[in-house]
This record gives C-alpha cells, structure tokens and sequence, in this order.
C-alpha cells in the first residue's frame, strides 16, 4: 500500500477504534456477536462487509485507472478501505500512463506484471474481447459496472474565442478555416471510443464532417494543458481535470459539457478479464461491491471536497486541488461567458436524472457498439460479431446480484438491461431496440 493510502487507512481504522470508545463510555459496549462496533465504521473494517461463504479466493487485484475524474471511485475503494471492508485489502490500483498502456497491461495480465482489468472507455473491452486493438489476440473481458457519468469536456484554444463555437455553431466557421489552409486539429485520449465519439458526435450534430473538415489526433490527458498551450491543437475532448484546467490557466475555453450532448450520457466503465473472473468469482463480486460503495460515497456532495484532497495528491493526479473542485461541484467557469453552478451538471457516480449510474446498461454498450458502426470503426461484420457479445461481456446480472447482496433498495436496480431511448442536444434520438433508425437518422456517417 503506498504511504498515502495506508495513512488514509490508518487514519481511518483510528476513527473506528475512537468510535467504539465512545460507545462504550456511553454505557453500551460493543456489541460482539452483531458486530456492532463494525457497523459504526463499517466501510473500513477488514471483512467487515462479508458473510459466511463469501470469503474471497484472493486478497489481491491489480486494477489500473487513468488519472481523470472517471477513476475517483477505484481510487476512493482503495484509499477509504471499502476493498478491505470486502476482504480484499491488498488490492493495488495502478497509475497507467495512456490508454494503450492501459490495454497492453491488462493483455499481459497481472501474471505478467499488468493488471487483472480496471478503468474503461467504452467500447474498449469489447475491442479486448475481440482482439481488435489487441492485434487478433482475443481477451475475453467482464463489463461490470458504469464508473460515472458527465464530468468530460470539448475544451478549445483560445484563438477560437468569439468566434461562436459553442455547444452548436455555423459550421462555416470550420469551411473557412479549411479554405484557408489552418485545419482544426481536434485530439482524444485514444481512438475509437468515448472521447472520439464525444467530439466526433459534436462536430457532425453542427454539420462539421470530421473526417473531411478536421484532422483527428491522439493526446494522452496528462499532455492536453501542455500540448495545446504550445499550439499542437486546436481542441479536445478528455476527462476533468484536464478541460477545467485549461480555462484555469486561460489557454482556451469549453466549448461543451459531455453532459451538454447528451445528459447522463454512459461514461467509462470498469471491466475485468473474463480469465480472472471465472477463476475468482467470490473475488469478483468483492471487488464491484466495494466499487459500489465507493461510488456511493463519490456521490454524496458532502464528500467532494476531501475527495478532491484526495485525488490531486501527486500519487493519483497530481493536479492543484483547486481545478478538480468546480468539475465535483458543478461548478464550470467554461471560459467564454458561461458560468454553471449546477449539481446535476458535475461528474455523478451513483444516480443521476435517469436512475443509476452505476449499473450497466446493455442499451448503452450497443449504442457504442452502434456509433462504432456508424464511423466504419467496426463494419458490419465486426458490428454484428461485437452485437452478439453484449449478453457475454456485460455482467449486468452480477451487478444485480452484488446490489441485492450490499441491500441496495429494490427502488435503485434496474429492471431493465435497457434505459429505453435515449435524446442527444441535437434532437437525435437512439432506440436500443432499433439501431438501424438511428443509424439513418444521423445525417454525417461512414455507413
Ligand atoms: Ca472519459
């Protein structure tokens, strides 16, 4: 455990020991057989979140995340022993240094001095699972749950300022910057999945056909503040902190919330290899409840601020504290006139305006599935293999099972493997049940 973490832990174990204290100096000493002191404190006792038979089969995962606030409940399990609490207190989770990093590692496996799975844009482990960006080597993965919704961004340079290009613009302003030989350079965290489409949906929902009129690149997040404040893009589209970060420090402007395109969007996931799964499944289930928690602790307002003090530590982050707390908060200053103080527009981890957060919608896997189509990422052969996966690679009925074993409120689980159609900012709409519509309706498309 890295010396924060384990300060954070043992900082925490000192309040459990402090809490049953003062329960025994107010006349009612713990209770042995309920357990009651654990109940005080529940969520950073070592198995204090287990019942008989549900031991683990090992006390170790290695689960990689990116840092952006996407991975701030993997890193809250950790560091707030809800990992422990399920009796899995070695697990380590690990800085990766991209995205394809990301993915090379959870190739090798832990085994291999990688990692068992972790933090996911979408469609990545169906990409994994199909050996698409795993050059043919196929690594069957488990879609376990939904880290977060909202909390990314369009950030754009500040020569573009006044000029306009907001959530929507005249996409002559992208004609003529063509015409004049200055093409907008727009960059991603990694190709083909949540920060491509982001930015590929924007562009083409305002009539800017990203492949004729813009050259796409890839940046990995960290890099963004650097690479655009010395000119190497016009735009891009990534996680906070980074899109808040560049307002901050006044290189450029946000042009739109991901939340702007579409509210309570799917965001990024957390996924693990099939292989590590199957052979531990008691493990499995510790690890997503512990998630589970932790993302329920994320959410609670109260929270925000220490998990901001948290997460900019140099070990996670390692940002100023200062740029994660509007993006937590709601509170956007997106640099060009338009100021946000709006709980429902920051980063969610546990409910949002259409119910969960946390649990994994099938709808949702295909509509990524869907927009892969739509840009030829996948062509129809490849969209209907990915298609017939959604039932294997997400474990939507694990997640049912894990919240009924945690006692999440029946209110709270999804009865539905589909959150039905979905509305983006341009009026288009998605049925889950009829992809083929909305692949019509879409006017800019490589199919
Ligand atoms: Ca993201």
């Amino acid at each position: 455990m890295p010396s924060f973490q384990r300060r954070q832990f043992l900082f925490a174990m000192g309040a459990v020991a402090g809490s049953v204290a003062l329960k025994g100096c107010m006349g009612n000493p713990p209770d042995e057989k309920s357990g009651a002191s654990k109940q005080s404190a529940p969520n950073v006792s070592t198995g204090s979140g287990l019942k008989a038979g549900e031991e683990p089969e090992v006390k170790t995962a290695k689960l990689g995340y990116l840092p952006i606030v996407e991975s701030a409940p993997l890193i809250i399990a950790s560091v707030k022993g809800f990992f422990a609490k399920y009796g899995m207190p070695d697990v380590k989770v690990e800085k990766q240094a991209n995205w394809g990093a990301a993915r090379d590692n959870v190739k090798i496996g832990s085994g291999g001095g990688g990692t068992d799975g972790g933090q996911w844009q979408m469609p990545m482990p169906y990409l994994i699972t199909d050996g698409v960006i795993t050059d043919g080597n196929k690594i069957p993965m488990y879609v376990l749950c939904q880290l977060n919704t909202q909390g990314n961004g369009i950030a754009l340079a500040n020569k573009h300022k006044g000029k306009n290009v907001g959530l929507k613009f005249d996409p002559k302003y992208f004609a003529d910057l063509k015409a004049s030989g200055n093409r907008f350079k727009a960059a991603y965290t990694f190709p083909k999945s949540n920060q491509e489409f982001w930015i590929r949906y924007w562009l083409a929902a305002n009539g800017v056909d990203p492949d004729e009129m813009v050259d796409l690149l890839t940046v990995p997040a960290s890099q963004t503040v650097a690479d655009m404040k010395r000119g190497a893009m016009d735009a891009f589209s990534t996680g906070d902190p980074w899109p808040n970060r560049i307002v901050a420090e006044n290189i450029g402007f946000i042009s739109a919330l991901s939340g702007d395109l579409w509210p309570s969007h799917p965001e990024e996931y957390f996924a693990l290899r099939k292989d590590w799964s199957d052979k531990n499944p008691k493990a499995t289930k510790a690890l997503l409840k512990a998630l589970m928690e932790a993302q329920q602790w994320c959410d609670n307002f109260d929270n925000r601020k220490e998990l901001a003090s948290i997460v900019s530590q140099r070990e996670y982050f390692g940002v100023p504290e200062a740029v994660l707390e509007g993006p937590l908060m709601g509170r956007y200053d997106m640099g060009e006139g338009r100021k946000i103080d709006d709980r429902k527009q920051a980063v969610l981890y546990w409910k949002d305006s259409k119910g969960s957060t946390s649990y994994p919608y099938q709808s949702h896997d295909l509509w990524f599935l869907t927009e892969s189509h739509r840009w030829n990422f996948l062509d129809k052969a490849q969209y209907e293999t990915a298609k017939a996966l959604i039932p294997t690679v997400n474990r939507e009925d694990i997640w049912k099972q894990c919240a009924q074993e945690i006692g999440i409120p029946a209110a709270d689980i999804p009865t539905s493997t589909s959150r039905g159609i979905e509305e983006f900012f341009d009026g288009i709409k998605f049925d889950p049940a009829n992809p083929d519509t909305y692949l019509k309706d879409v006017k800019i498309k490589r199919v």
